[in-house]
């Protein structure tokens, strides 16, 4: 995994896998909050539709358990980080989530 950095954001190569809800190809991720790369059990954001999935012990996307939706519900930083995406998703047409796939719901 190795460490890049576009504008002032370090980001992190990760295995390439489907969004769980819209199928848009991950294969990096943006740390918030935390130094180092990401590690099995953190939380991941869709960049394209803002679901919120975690990296399982191979860094592939996996849904979220019952105990960690209702922790993921109480972080702000996750809460930021889907709000920013959402918002994205709202103003901008060229944004490569489920609207441009005709998916939305
Ligand atoms: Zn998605």
């Amino acid at each position: 995994m190795g460490k890049r950095t576009h504008a002032t954001l370090d980001y992190y190569n990760t295995p390439p896998a489907m969004c769980l809800r819209c199928g848009h190809l991950c294969d990096a991720a943006t740390l918030v909050g935390k130094g180092g790369s990401p590690c099995p059990g953190d939380v991941t954001v869709c960049i394209a539709c803002a679901h919120v999935m975690a990296f399982d012990k191979r860094l592939r996307l996996r849904d979220l358990t019952a105990a960690e939706i209702k922790e993921v519900k109480q972080d702000d930083k996750v809460t930021a980080v889907r709000c920013g995406i959402l918002l994205k998703i709202a103003t901008d047409p060229h944004w490569g989530g489920e609207k441009k796939r005709g998916r939305a719901q």
